[in-house]
Parts: C-alpha cells; structure tokens; sequence
C-alpha cells in the first residue's frame, strides 16, 4: 500500500520560489484566505487552487523568544538571538527571527516589517518605526 498524500512544500523551499515576488503568501483562489504554511489544500476551504500572492510585509509581533545558548556550533556566532511568531497584517502567523532590535526593546504587539537578509534563505523581520 502506498502513500499518495501530497507533501506539502517546506518553508525554506517556498521561499525561495516566491523571492521574485517580493513577500508573498499563499492565498486560495476559491476563498482568497492566506495561509502558511504552505500546503496542497486550502485549510480555510479545502479547494486545492493556491497561488502565492505579494503581500505588504507589515505585520505585528504576536509572541517571542530570546535564545541566549546556541543549540548548535553553527549558532553560537548568533546569540542571543530573537525567535518570533509573527502575526501577518493578512492573517498567518510565520515564525521567524527579529532583526535590528535589541532583546531588552522587544514588545508584544509591536509594528514589524519584513527584511530579507542575503544570509538568511527565510524572510526575517525588524521593527517598522
Ligand atoms: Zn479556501
């Protein structure tokens, strides 16, 4: 028996597709609700028609940590390092690392932007003062 349940895309591989796009999301095409993670059926719906739509890239901080021990070599040159769950102006959360913003002046709720960094293949994001 085999396993025909279609793999949904990983972050790091969709977006890398959607880069000439700026900041994108997947929308449905049946409902037009964004979502991410990205996956072969709309959870809102279920309709299988998603396209990746430009978004504004503003969004807020919904919640966060600061990483202050690197869990691997590769890291320690990073710490402290902030983890964030961010809260898209169009509605998905994305979790990401906050940039340009020290631990101490981090807040709940505060105005977040999208930055892509050539280091990093995810977007990061950083205060929108
Ligand atoms: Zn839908």
């Amino acid at each position: 028996m085999s396993d025909t349940t279609p793999t949904p895309m990983q972050p790091n591989a969709y977006w890398e597709a959607i880069r000439p796009l700026g900041f994108a999301l997947p929308c449905c095409e049946a409902c037009g609700k964004f979502h991410f993670y990205p996956r072969p059926a709309c959870p809102h719906c279920g309709a299988t028609s998603i396209a990746s739509r430009p978004v504004s890239g503003r969004g807020t901080l919904y919640s966060h940590s600061v990483v202050y021990r690197a869990p691997s070599e590769r890291f320690k040159k990073d710490v402290p390092y902030i983890v964030a769950i961010v809260a898209t102006a169009e509605g998905p959360h994305l979790m990401t690392r906050l940039v340009n913003v020290a631990p101490d002046d981090v807040r709940t709720g505060m105005r977040l932007r999208v930055r892509w960094d050539a280091a990093s293949p995810e977007p990061l994001f950083e205060p929108d003062v």
